[in-house]
């Protein structure tokens, strides 16, 4: 069966290699994510799915191969680089927001200093995007005053004011209690609907059959399956996979 793919590539990994020192973390990675695309990558713990992440968003170096984003390889270090962070947006576990700015703070902060936004179209812009993920009325408070569920939409309207042309999301409900999780997986939903191209590590298998175009399963730095979800799910080939999914289903 044809993967889904809506468009031209916008994030080409071509033979990526990573050590931290003796362990081989990712061998040799290969994968496109065209525009538009939700690709969700599971896999035990340990088989550097946050490694990937992160190389991708360039906060970890890579030994060989290459990462290009939009055209562009990632550079080494640099103004480039600077400019091409700004593109990929990143949301962790741990929600990561400034814990003595206020919530809208948090959002105008990096449009004004990195996009030189004035405050009064930041302010405008967070409003909007807080407005979306449904927290507009917390938009003074700190972060510690919000619920998890709170902080973690907060986040992601943080890094959509940046207007990114990517979304990385590595476990963003892991964090969360049970009861927090759908209104964090809602917005997520929301976001792939309107085409907003994501690769996103989670376990919840629901976000996943709802909104994922391709699944990556990777296993001792590898991807070892990459398949649409109701092929991945329902019939896994590999017996790592297989393994896996017995664990978690
Ligand atoms: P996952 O996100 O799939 O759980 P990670 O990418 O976090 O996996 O980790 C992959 C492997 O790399 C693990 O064995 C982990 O212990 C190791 N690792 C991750 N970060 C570091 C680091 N900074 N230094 C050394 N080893 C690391
Ligand atoms: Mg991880």
């Amino acid at each position: 069966m044809p993967i889904a793919k809506r468009g031209e590539p916008l994030v080409i990994v071509d033979s990526v290699n990573k050590h931290y020192g003796e362990l081989h973390v990712l061998k040799n990675i290969n994968t496109t994510v065209a525009r538009g695309e939700v690709v969700v990558v599971i896999g035990p713990s340990g088989s550097g799915k946050s490694t990937l992440c992160r190389a991708i968003n360039r906060l970890e170096t890579i030994d060989d191969g290459s990462i290009t984003i939009d055209g562009k390889k990632l550079p080494e270090e640099g103004a480039e680089l600077a400019h091409l962070r700004a593109d990929v947006g990143m949301v962790f576990q741990s929600f990561n927001l400034f814990a003595h700015k206020t919530v809208l703070e948090n959002i105008t902060l990096a449009p004004m200093k990195v996009k030189k936004m004035s405050k009064k179209d930041a302010t405008e812009r967070a409003m909007t995007l807080l407005e979306r993920v449904g927290v507009a009325n917390q938009a003074n408070k700190m972060p510690a005053q919000l619920s998890g569920g709170q902080q973690q939409r907060v986040a992601i309207a943080r890094s959509l004011a940046m207007s990114p042309k990517l979304i990385l999301m590595d476990e963003p409900t892991s964090a969360l209690d049970p009861e927090m999780i759908n209104e964090v997986l809602d917005v997520m939903v929301g976001l792939a609907k309107e085409g907003m191209t994501m690769i996103v590590v989670t376990h919840e298998m629901g976000f996943a059959r709802k909104a994922a175009d391709r699944v990556l399963f990777m296993a001792d730095g590898e991807i070892v399956e990459e398949a649409t979800p109701e092929t991945f799910f329902s019939a896994p080939k590999s017996d790592r996979a297989k393994d896996f999914l017995s664990k978690i289903l």
